[in-house]
């Protein structure tokens, strides 16, 4: 498992060094719009802690923690009025995926019709 790098974008969003659109916020996570968004709806869902990876995170974060991210989901999604019509959540993790931003994070992703799982 790769080492958490605090100069990450991510980290430096929720230092409040680099500004986001937010969309959601609690006590454990944050929400905010892609900044290069693939769809009409491009949220991204971050924990507040320090987990590189859906791998560090499955393993490592707290039952609080990993609750409160699920349950963001579905603030996040009536907030953006996607619920009915449907969206998708991605997750990349590691070299395979192209992860880019090594700070876990959820994309979700609506508001068009999303085609096949994967390109
Ligand atoms: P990954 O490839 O790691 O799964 O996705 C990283 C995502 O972060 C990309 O969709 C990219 O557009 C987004 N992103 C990169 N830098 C920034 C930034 O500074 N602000 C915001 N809001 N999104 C970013």
């Amino acid at each position: 498992m790769s080492v958490y790098k605090n100069e990450n974008i991510f980290s430096k969003i929720l230092s409040g060094e680099i500004p986001n659109n937010t969309i959601y916020e609690n006590e454990y996570v944050l929400a905010f719009e892609d900044i290069n968004p693939q769809s009409p709806v491009h949220a991204l869902l971050i924990p507040k802690g320090k987990y590189t990876s859906m791998t560090d995170f499955s393993e490592n974060a707290s039952d609080k923690e990993i609750v409160a991210f699920i349950r963001a989901i579905s603030q996040i999604t009536k907030i953006k009025g996607i619920n009915d019509t449907g969206y998708r959540i991605i997750s990349n993790s590691g070299p395979d995926s192209s992860q880019e931003v090594p700070h876990l994070h959820f994309h979700i992703v609506g508001g068009r019709k999303l085609g096949s799982i994967l390109p």
